[in-house]
């Protein structure tokens, strides 16, 4: 559910046409939906009411400051990978104590940094890195509060590049090995153990691996709790799927479901760390076409937005959906067998520079803008400036107000902070 949508032949967001947005502001354009993020907020809010949990937005899925903001507003904590996150989530208002800290390498700098900020915990990823934290908190005589981030070993069924909860994985501590550090506790003295933590993965379209995992987290909270540690939190992690093709997504209730009956009565605060829940329908990407190229039988639309502006499909092979900004609909039957199919490209100098291949696509003219669904996670926080390509201006709508939240980047911010001289 997403408030996208096309008015007489036009798109819009919210009540913003998109068109003028991107004759206004440039291509290639990032389009968010305040209403939209607030939509997803409240659809988890309201599914895992009962249980009262601190909601973390996952700042890596997008860490633009009025989207930071946005979940700030609606009483979101945040989830950070970096001393880069927790400085944007500080920027944006959030509270530290609602922020916890996953990543298998953090830094000395980064742990002082967050020790610092008074964050709520590390979410632990190795022995190595507790003792760093127990070091670092030491010398500057304060107490960390640290999860431990098991690896249950469950199988998410996802993408083999976002699945995060397999031994093979390097996320998380194994279970056996958990327990382990979990009983030579007073060698990290200056560290309290007051949670348990698991990310399962991204995009998860079944219910089934969290109550699986969830499950063999339980029965090490007990033995922890045995032996005397006073664990508060339950961390379920991120990785609600949504939907991109249309119909393979869970809803929040139904991952609430799977989640809540499982903690209830047990003691223990859930945490969530959704990220693409709450922002990845709420984005699209707008593309002007540059040129129309046929050529051995093929049909190449070619875009001003390359993978360094989304290259989820380029990485993962993502499908999302597009369609012309003014649009054809109804793309009829008569249309769809007459017109060949397009592959959708960028100006980017590799063949992994695309968005999509093989794709029924109205006749698409250039100079057109093309609109690119489910933009809003993983996306621009992704992007880079390969090929010397300045990053892509972002937008926030709500209602029928629109105005820039990041201004495109210049070729003076190509060259910033480097130097020619020897
Ligand atoms: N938490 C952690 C530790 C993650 O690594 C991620 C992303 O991979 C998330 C939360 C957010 O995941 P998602 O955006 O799928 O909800």
């Amino acid at each position: 559910m997403d408030f996208f949508s096309y008015r007489g032949g036009r798109l819009y967001a919210e009540d913003v046409s998109v068109e003028d947005t991107a004759s206004s502001a440039g291509t290639p354009l990032f389009v968010y939906s305040r209403q939209t993020i607030r939509l997803h907020i409240s659809r988890l809010q309201e599914a895992f009411a009962a249980a009262k949990p601190i909601i973390c937005y996952s700042v890596k899925a997008n860490g633009n400051l009025a989207v930071l903001k946005t979940c700030v507003e609606a009483g979101l904590g945040f989830d950070i990978v970096s001393g880069g996150e927790l400085y944007k989530a500080l920027a944006a208002g959030g509270d530290p104590k609602k922020i916890c800290y996953a990543g298998v390498g953090k830094t000395d700098a980064e742990i002082k940094q967050a020790l610092d900020a008074g964050i709520l915990m590390f979410n632990v990823e190795s022995e190595a890195e507790l003792a760093a934290i127990n070091r670092i908190a030491g010398e500057a005589r304060r107490r960390a509060h640290v999860a431990m981030r098991v690896n249950p070993d469950v199988d998410a069924h996802t993408h083999e590049y976002i699945t995060t909860a397999k031994k093979q994985n390097k996320f998380g501590i194994t279970l056996d090995v958990a327990e382990k550090i979990a009983q030579r506790w007073k060698e990290f003295s200056n560290c309290d153990l007051v949670g348990v933590d698991m990310h399962l993965g991204s995009q998860i379209t079944e219910t089934e691996p969290y109550a699986t995992a969830i499950d063999r987290l339980l029965d090490f909270t007990d033995k922890l709790r045995k032996t005397g540690h006073e664990i508060e939190y339950f961390d379920a992690g991120g990785g609600f799927g949504i939907f991109y093709h249309g119909g393979e997504a869970r809803t929040a209730s139904e991952f609430a479901d799977a989640i809540m009956p499982k903690l209830r009565g047990k003691g223990l605060r859930i945490i969530l760390e959704p990220g693409r829940f709450i922002i990845g329908n709420a984005g699209i990407l707008v593309t002007r076409i540059t040129y129309v190229k046929n050529q051995s039988g093929k049909r190449f639309i070619i875009c001003d937005a390359g993978m360094n502006d989304l290259v989820r499909p380029s990485f993962y092979g993502s499908y999302h959906k597009m369609w012309p900004v003014k649009s054809h609909v109804p793309f009829t039957a008569d249309e769809s067998e007459s017109i060949p199919p397009a592959d959708v490209v960028g100006p980017i100098c590799e063949s992994a520079d695309f968005f999509a291949k093989d794709r029924p696509l109205p006749v698409l003219e250039q100079g057109e803008y093309l609109s690119i669904f489910g933009a809003g996670a993983y996306c621009m926080s992704m992007a880079s400036n390969y090929n010397a390509r300045p990053r892509a201006a972002e937008v926030m709508v709500e209602g029928d107000h629109w105005r820039i939240v990041r201004r495109r980047e210049t070729y003076e911010d190509l060259v910033r902070g480097e130097t020619e001289a020897l």
